[in-house]
């Protein structure tokens, strides 16, 4: 039986796997002009760096995380030996963590240094039941800056971001950027004690993993897809009403400084976020119909409190991830099409068999011009040759024949305007660098 690709992965066939460098070189492009620079770090980490980064009661944390071991390491397990604790590995979930743990272990932000600007792509991986738009292997682009809690921070990495959807051909219409805050270690606890209490109030209402998660996280009851627990938490407290004055004014600059820049948003005092590393401003893109539940495209916000979790000395930071196949499904609904990943300009023929070391030898003198050539691997007619050069679109076709060959030239045919010329062998590559190849 033919072995298929795991469940909840994808393939990135020629064609997307071309649209998704592009993905990955506009985003570079775009978060350079704001200072980001590349960073890429393992797919697996400790599995306490996600224990203590995002948070031991997070659904990422506590169902999703797949779990890397080495065989030698799984017969220990098996013999009921525990594993130390650098030999506990999981697969990314998500790319703040390792980014923050990089930043710390080797000093990126030393005192007195401007913030580190960093961005990354690559898979990421959760244990969710697959389904459209969402994954167990998926992609995304992000950035964290670390090392300054300044609201310019939160506010030009919110527009950049949405800069970012423009420049792929996201229409501004068919997403929605959602806002809020999360208050800080000053303000949070105060208000989760609130929400707690309304909960146990509404206790009947809610559905057992809400009413689990109330002490250790009621928070995370906001997020909740049963449509009685979003009924019941309609009425709950806001953490708007519950900010510091820091917190407000941190919230309203970056407000004021996102309307100063035109970008719409709405507030959202129920945005928590899947996270629990968050401190003051959380956002998220959503678009506004096509994919259903998996509507988010994008989001992130501040973490002032993580780089301490993972060890290191107090450092603000900020960050977003955007999923590359979610944002990828809504530019198709967009009607952007991926492009096509064939490129061949010129395609070298042979009309016969004894010309075909001088097609290899004159293919190869055009790609070493820059021009992309292929040829007949396959012992084709001229005919066939001719179709399969229709087919790869290529733009001129040079046709080899002993006769020509024996005076040195060579036909190169004009596939659009038919034209025909013949030209010296050795000038074919310079003729259609003329050409415009
Ligand atoms: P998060 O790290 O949960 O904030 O996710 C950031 C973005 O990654 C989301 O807005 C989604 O676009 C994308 N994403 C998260 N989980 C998945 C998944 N399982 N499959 C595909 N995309 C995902």
């Amino acid at each position: 039986m033919a072995i298929n690709a795991p469940e909840g992965t994808r393939d990135l066939l020629p064609d997307e796997a071309l649209f998704w460098e592009r993905f990955k070189r506009t985003a570079a492009d775009v978060f350079g002009r704001y200072g980001y620079v590349p960073i890429d770090t393992p797919i697996i980490e400790q599995t306490e760096l996600f224990v203590r980064g995002i948070g031991e009661a997070t659904d990422v944390v506590s169902k999703e995380m797949f779990t890397a071991i080495s065989g030698a390491n799984l017969a220990k397990l098996l013999d009921g030996e525990k594993l130390k604790a650098k030999s506990r590995l999981s697969l990314r979930p998500e790319g703040t963590a390792g980014t923050v743990r990089a930043v710390v272990q080797h000093d990126l932000v030393p005192q007195g240094a401007p913030p580190a600007k960093l961005m990354y792509a690559g898979p990421m991986f959760r244990a969710e039941r697959p389904q459209k738009g969402r994954y167990r292997q998926f992609n995304q682009v992000g950035i964290e800056c670390l090392g300054a809690d300044d609201p310019t921070i939160d506010a030009e990495a919110i527009v950049m971001l949405m800069r970012f959807y423009a420049k792929m051909g996201m229409p501004a219409g068919a997403m929605r950027l959602l806002v809020n805050s999360m208050g800080c270690e000053k303000c949070r606890p105060a208000y989760r004690d609130a929400v707690r209490a309304y909960m146990e109030q509404h206790e009947g209402e809610l559905c057992e993993d809400c009413r689990r998660r109330m002490d250790m996280n009621p928070l995370r009851a906001f997020d909740c897809k049963v449509p009685g627990c979003a009924q019941a938490m309609a009425d709950a407290p806001k953490i708007t009403d519950h900010l510091c004055d820091e917190c407000l004014d941190h919230y309203g600059r970056v407000k004021a400084l996102l309307c100063d820049a035109g970008v719409e948003y709405e507030e959202d005092p129920t945005l928590v976020r899947g996270l629990d590393y968050y401190t003051r401003t959380v956002f998220e893109v959503q678009v506004a119909d096509g994919l259903g539940s998996q509507s988010a495209i994008g989001g992130g916000g501040r973490y002032d409190k993580l780089a301490e979790e993972v060890g290191g000395r107090p450092t603000p930071g900020f960050g977003f991830a955007l999923g590359y196949e979610r944002t990828m499904l809504a530019l198709q609904e967009a009607g952007i099409a991926f492009p096509d990943a064939r490129k061949v300009e010129l395609f070298v023929a042979c009309a016969t068999d004894d010309v075909r070391d001088a097609a290899f030898r004159l293919a190869q003198e055009c790609r070493d011009a820059g021009i992309a050539t292929e040829l007949d691997h396959q012992g084709r007619s001229l005919k066939s040759q001719f179709k399969l050069a229709d087919k790869l679109r290529a733009r001129f076709v040079v046709v080899l024949g002993p006769d020509e060959l024996s005076q040195g030239l060579a036909k190169v045919r004009n596939m659009s305007s038919h034209e025909e010329q013949l030209v010296g062998i050795g000038e074919v590559p310079a003729v259609l660098k003329n050409a415009g190849l």
